[in-house]
């Protein structure tokens, strides 16, 4: 067996030890004589596993008792829309658009009532975060919405925009875990968990209980309505089960690592590696405004696009793989989620500095 460096930006690298673990549970899951695969959602031991995994996300982020843990199907896409229909009271809301996912959540609530928006960076290819400290919000807006890390440019928000007394709802799938945050200033934070949790089909939201509510838009399918699931504790129909039992494992490996606070730090020297690295290169450029860089996507050039896709070419041969920037923007992409390991980073900046000595 040989496991490559995966610098892939979702569905992501996950801890070794989490796959092992669920290899060794793949047959006989506890005895239990099935594999977690099997089981019924409605069993004595699988209520263990999802009672678990929430108990354990709780206490990862210190979520507040008065927010829900939802684990919903989806991905981070229906929230789009999920997200209007739930909230959208007085049919209007505040989009800040600084990327591609903000800019997909922006499309999808015009749908639904008036999507105001209050600031962009899109006349810079998305390579910032706009300043968000003294908006133009609309009075009567029901929300507020980022994307908290911008995955495919690689930017993210060091301060949380002043919402002047607006909910606030973010999407952090491409930074979920990975940084303690305070769950109190948020109305609700959401995520796919394939960037950096899980497996690709679940989707887990937190919400301020005094947003789910049964006054949803006309039409709001039962499966589109928070409350639904809130009241059923995510358990109103099936739910992704062994994605979440994946995700719980996840959790207790977090635990272990010392939490958040331990992954913020570990996070913050990965990067420095590689954003230091690129700063002193000849050849190689990070694209984003130094004080809005993503902890956990860095997005970079040659300036030269045969030569990037040498380098994506040779990385790959080298067990460096999925560093191809993404489809519409090109040029390379290192996503160094909580699962890879500083090795790993240390590595890629080896081979680049390798590769950059042999094609000056
Ligand atoms: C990947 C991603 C999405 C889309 O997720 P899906 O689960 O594929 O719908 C949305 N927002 C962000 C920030 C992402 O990184």
């Amino acid at each position: 067996m040989s496991r490559v460096y995966n610098f892939s930006a979702g569905p992501a690298v996950l801890p070794e030890e989490v796959l092992r673990e669920a290899a060794e549970e793949m047959l006989d899951y506890k005895g239990s004589g099935m594999s977690v695969m099997e089981m019924s959602h409605r069993s004595k031991v699988y209520d263990g596993i999802i009672k678990a995994a929430e108990a354990d996300l709780r206490e990862l982020m210190d979520i507040p008792d008065n927010y829900k843990v939802l684990f919903l199907q989806g991905g981070a896409s229906q929230q789009f829309a999920m997200i209007p229909m739930n909230l959208m009271k007085n049919k209007k809301a505040a989009y800040i658009v600084t990327g591609q996912w903000a800019k997909k959540a922006y499309q999808e609530a015009q749908n639904y009532g008036e999507a105001v928006k209050v600031a962009s960076s899109e006349d810079e290819t998305f390579s910032y975060i706009p300043d968000c400290s003294d908006l133009d919000i609309p009075e009567d807006a029901d929300y507020v919405y980022i994307c908290e890390n911008n995955t495919i440019y690689g930017t993210k928000y060091k301060t949380l925009p002043n919402t002047k007394g607006h909910t606030l709802v973010a999407d952090v799938s491409s930074c979920f875990l990975s940084e303690p945050v305070d769950v109190s200033k948020y109305g609700i934070i959401y995520g796919g968990v394939q960037k950096n949790i899980g497996p690709a089909g679940v989707v887990i939201v937190i919400i301020r209980e005094d947003l789910i509510t049964e006054d949803t838009l006309p039409g709001t399918p039962t499966m589109l309505k928070y409350k639904t699931h809130a009241d059923a504790g995510s358990l109103y129909n099936t739910p992704p089960a062994y994605g979440i039992y994946i995700c719980g494992k996840v959790f207790q490996w977090l635990k272990k690592q010392g939490g958040l606070a331990a992954m913020k730090q570990r996070n913050e020297e990965k990067a420095k590696i590689l954003y230091d690295f690129l700063d002193g290169s000849k050849m190689f450029r990070g694209t984003v405004r130094k004080e809005d860089r993503s902890l956990m996507n860095v997005p970079f050039i040659t300036g030269d696009q045969d030569l990037d896709a040498k380098f994506v070419k040779e990385a790959e041969a080298a067990g460096f793989v999925n560093l191809k920037g993404h489809r519409t923007v090109g040029g390379m992409r290192a996503s160094i989620y909580n699962a890879m390991p500083k090795e790993g980073v240390e590595q890629l900046v080896a081979f680049m500095k390798k590769f950059e000595a042999e094609n000056q």
